[in-house]
């Protein structure tokens, strides 16, 4: 009897020490809506996207769970950067300004800007032309600093998600928005299909990376997981899945 009580006391000692390993799930911040990466999904409430089942497939391989937090876009950053949040995925450019304050995995989508119009604006045919024009991009995105360094606009406007920047295009209260391609593509081809057009060329190419706290033990890990879900084919199955194509 005593022996089955000194097994059984030190099961539950075990049993809280892993319950104290597993407490923290990780938290993982992705936009709200950066769709076809993240996004609501209509009929369940949950997000969904490229990103999302790209993260999940990596902390599986990792073998980590994990608490996904959609947030707006602009507070992912300061986020790592204070480790309030482990890692961030959300469509996020690898920059040498972002490289300052956090970490990123390698590269996994290769992405650049593009600039949209109404379908019946003939005055826009690119960056140069936007002299005196008002322009819409999302709060705290490498388009803020593009349209910045690269245009000579009456105003930009800044949004904080991709939703209430399209709605001002197609509303006349923007001239033009300038935004991520393949954000840009999936508006084209849905919701504001035949109401506007890309002009111009597909500008500041950049790579997504994986966003985390400077120094963490997981960019190496989520390194090798990426790795290890492209040769398996998990990678090019979710790329198939959310762009319709093989991955490049
Ligand atoms: N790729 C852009 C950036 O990193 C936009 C990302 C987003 O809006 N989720 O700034």
């Amino acid at each position: 009897m005593k022996r089955i009580t000194t097994i059984f006391i030190a099961l539950v000692i075990a049993l809280s020490m892993v319950g104290t390993a597993f407490a923290g799930n990780l938290v993982v911040a992705t936009d709200t809506n950066f769709p076809p990466f993240e996004f609501k999904d209509p009929k369940t409430g949950q997000h969904t996207g490229f990103d999302v089942e790209l993260w999940d497939a990596l902390a599986k391989e990792i073998g980590v769970e994990y608490d996904l937090q959609p947030m707006a876009f602009k507070g992912i950053v300061p986020g790592l950067q204070s480790a309030q949040l482990d890692a961030g995925i959300a469509g996020m450019s690898i920059t040498d300004k972002r490289r300052e304050v956090i970490d990123f995995s390698d590269g996994y989508y290769d992405s650049g800007l593009l600039l949209l119009v109404r379908a019946d604006d003939t005055s826009i045919t690119g960056i140069d032309t936007l002299d005196g024009k008002i322009v819409a991009t999302k709060q705290g995105t490498t388009s803020v600093e593009f349209l910045k360094e690269n245009a000579n606009t009456a105003e930009t406007k800044l949004f904080p998600n991709d939703n209430a920047m399209f709605m001002e295009l197609l509303t006349g209260g923007v001239d033009a928005v300038m935004f991520d391609k393949p954000v840009i593509e999936s508006f084209v081809s849905k919701r504001g299909k035949g109401e506007v057009k890309i002009v111009g060329d597909l500008y500041a190419g950049q790579p997504y990376g994986i966003g985390f706290p400077k120094d963490s033990e997981l960019v190496s890990k989520v390194n090798a997981a990426l790795k290890a879900i492209k040769a398996n084919g998990t990678y090019n199955a979710l790329y198939k899945k959310w762009f319709g194509v093989d991955a490049r």
